[in-house]
């Protein structure tokens, strides 16, 4: 039987499909970028409940409490720069207070949570570790990125549709719904999954699954060449494509 494809998979595949392709046959290395774990590390301090009612103010504090100590924890746990972490911890920390403004009207849809959980369903064939489950099976992913006016981009409804496949294969029921937290606004998005998004998922996981086997995609014509670490690796193989047929 052929190992699970991951959500991640499913979202490099969005990204670009021929991204699966280079990064199976190991040619491509994902860069562990320092502003980006730490600000995923920073929304995964917060995981219990508060006691009481937490004002804007007790969230900076807490959110800054957090970054002083993250700044000395995950170079123990990550490979990651030291001088690129202090770095994107000074950045953070111009930005924690517009975080907290925002993040504090939603902290009650985030919490009591369970951070990094890991899911698999030999049933579907596949697996991912979610960001944040939160209280009622609610799966929520959290975004480095931009977040779009409304609503959320495809790639994050349709990943956040897998991680629901997966629990609600577990759990026995379809999971209706989920949330995409764009970190960088204290932004959280509660948006229903559609039966439309979970048949996309496992769409994509077949033909993923092919790349997998060796199929070279097509390049897609909307593909976000610029600055893609596969690049001089995929014109290579688009030559050879071209030369021999
Ligand atoms: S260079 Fe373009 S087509 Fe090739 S893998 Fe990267 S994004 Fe895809």
């Amino acid at each position: 039987m052929s190992p699970p494809v991951r959500i991640s998979e499913i979202g490099l595949y969005l990204r670009c499909p021929r991204l699966v392709y280079f990064q199976n046959l190991g040619s491509i290395a994902a860069a562990e970028d320092a502003g980006r774990i730490l600000l995923r590390a920073l929304m995964q301090s917060l995981s219990f409940a508060p006691s009481s009612e937490i004002s804007e103010m007790d969230l900076y504090s807490l959110l800054y409490d957090s970054l002083s100590r993250l700044e000395q924890e995950l170079p123990l746990v990550y490979k990651i720069d030291a001088a690129e972490l202090r770095s994107a911890c000074q950045d953070l920390t111009q930005e924690i207070q517009g975080i907290s403004q925002h993040l504090v009207e939603n902290l009650d849809l985030l919490l009591p949570c369970e951070v990094d959980v890991d899911l698999w369903s030999e049933k579907l064939g596949l697996s991912g570790r979610l960001d944040r489950l939160a209280w009622g099976a609610v799966p929520s992913i959290i975004r480095t990125g931009k977040a779009p006016e409304e609503g959320v981009w495809k790639k994050d409804r349709i990943m956040l549709s897998g991680y629901a496949l997966i629990l609600g294969e577990k759990e026995n029921r379809h999971i209706d719904a989920g949330m995409v937290e764009y970190a960088r606004a204290g932004l959280v998005r509660r948006i229903e999954i559609h039966g439309i998004d979970r048949a996309r998922v496992l769409r994509i996981r077949d033909r993923v699954r092919q790349i997998k086997d060796g199929r070279l995609p097509d390049r897609p014509e909307s593909a976000p060449c610029q600055g893609c670490l596969a690049s001089e690796i995929c014109q290579t193989r688009h030559s050879l494509a071209s030369k021999f047929f």
